[in-house]
């Protein structure tokens, strides 16, 4: 896993790590896929359980009301989730990883999300994290925009609430159920 890995990608699987529901083994492989995270071992339920827990100590970053608190949320997370760095050759050219080699899956995990939402929150602005703004869209999301207003979780969540405020301002249109 190189470096950038553990900036905005990191950043990235954090927030997806929040919105999945690790259910089983194969949640956890596919999560990786999607983040072109390369796992040393198969993930086995036990990940899937460590990652529903780890799941609830990145939200607390999320949902940490005041920069103090996403702080010291993010502490935490780096105590729990990150070990001393070292350089590792598992996978072509020499590079850091803050987790011993040869680790099970949740760990790859819990090391990757803590030091990257770190880095990525405390070099590019800690708002950078948060929930869709949508009235009926919890989804949490890492702004890796350029300008960082970022507000909601996708283009869809956006598109609808601009929809909901233009009715909102025009009463004359009726809503419409769907
Ligand atoms: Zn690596
Ligand atoms: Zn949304």
């Amino acid at each position: 896993m190189h470096f950038n890995h553990y900036s905005d990608e990191g950043a990235l699987l954090a927030a997806a790590v929040v919105n999945e529901r690790f259910d089983s083994a194969a949640d956890v492989v596919r999560l990786a896929a999607e983040h072109d995270l390369l796992l040393e071992r198969a993930p086995t339920a036990d990940d899937a359980a460590g990652l529903r827990r780890w799941r609830t100590a990145l939200a607390s970053v999320v949902d940490a009301p005041t920069d103090g608190e996403r702080i010291g949320a993010l502490n935490r997370l780096l105590a729990a989730g990150t070990s001393h760095p070292r350089i590792s050759l598992h996978n072509g050219p020499p590079h850091v990883h803050f987790r011993p080699d040869d680790v099970a899956p949740e760990r790859q995990f819990a090391a990757i999300t803590a030091f990257g939402l770190a880095w990525f929150l405390t070099q590019r602005g800690l708002h950078r994290l948060a929930r869709c703004g949508a009235s009926d869209c919890s989804v949490a999301f890492a702004d890796v925009t350029r300008n960082g207003r970022q507000r909601y979780c996708s283009t869809r969540c956006a598109n609808r609430e601009a929809v909901r405020r233009h009715r909102s301002r025009s009463p004359s249109v009726p809503a419409f159920a769907g």
